[in-house]
């Protein structure tokens, strides 16, 4: 479960960009977050593994407080926070299986070997999660020779990897075509439900939020105007 609750966050002297922001997300839930461009939707999300300091309030996840953790504590709590990309963030050079693997480290070791010493139950877990969204036969291919669809869902087995608490989806389909994305926004509607995590997901397309997911919020000068149903949206929204 993910609490936010009075969520502000100013950069420099400006003009707040959240402006007090209040959110659930359960386990086992999709949320969609829309919203025009410079809305806050990236500031919310990086707020929320800190890659952006939030000026106050409060971001509970399995009620650990994360806006108050220390150095230590915070790299731990990060490594349980799964982040999926628009461009997938893969190592190119890399095989599938190393990239994946990257996911347990936290980090992309400068030696490559690091990378096939890997204990046999990692390497199990990750042909299963492998299996689960379809890649296993690309385990040692190069992350570069795969379809953008392909490299997303390395992008979703290195972040299951983490054994996350939560994922987050900054617009996880904006460089696939729609097929594509509507396998990936079904996938992450998979893994939420069988996982128990929730997920949250920047998506710039609208018509994608309505369609794939059960529950939208949608942002405007870093405040919620909207949360509820695809159904209950405006059709102008
Ligand atoms: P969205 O993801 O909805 O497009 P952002 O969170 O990226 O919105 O941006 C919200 C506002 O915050 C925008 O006005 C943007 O210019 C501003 N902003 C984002 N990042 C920074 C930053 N690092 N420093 C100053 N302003 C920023
Ligand atoms: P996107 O359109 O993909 O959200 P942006 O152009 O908003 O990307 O932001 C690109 C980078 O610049 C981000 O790291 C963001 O935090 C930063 N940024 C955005 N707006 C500002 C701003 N007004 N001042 C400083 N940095 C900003």
């Amino acid at each position: 479960m993910l609490r936010i609750s009075q969520l502000v966050k100013r950069y420099g002297n400006g003009e707040p960009v959240l402006k007090g922001l209040d959110l659930e997300v359960p386990g086992e839930s999709v949320v969609s977050i829309i919203g025009a461009s410079g809305a806050g939707k990236s500031t919310l999300l990086r707020c929320i593994n800190r890659l952006v300091e939030p000026s106050s309030g409060s971001i509970e996840l399995n009620g650990v407080e994360i806006t108050t953790l220390r150095r230590e504590e915070l790299r731990r709590t990060r490594r349980r926070i799964g982040m999926i990309f628009q461009g997938f963030n893969l190592v190119d050079r890399l095989s599938v299986m190393e990239n994946v693997q990257c996911g347990r480290l936290g980090y992309i070791p400068y030696w490559r070997a690091a990378l096939r010493r890997y204990p046999q139950e990692d390497i199990d877990r990750a042909f299963h999660l492998m299996e689960r969204v379809g890649i296993a036969h690309y385990a040692d291919k190069r992350a570069d020779e795969l379809s953008g669809g392909e490299r997303q869902r390395v992008g979703v087995v290195r972040a299951l990897m983490q054994d996350p608490d939560i994922l987050l989806a900054d617009e996880p389909t904006a460089s696939l075509d729609p097929v594509t994305s509507r396998q990936i926004m079904e996938l992450l509607q998979k893994l939420a439900a069988e996982l128990h995590l929730p997920v949250l997901i920047n998506i710039h397309n609208v018509g994608e939020a309505r369609e794939y997911t059960e529950r939208i919020v949608g942002m405007r000068f870093g405040k919620l105007i909207f949360d509820g149903k695809p159904e209950d949206l405006d059709q102008d929204a």
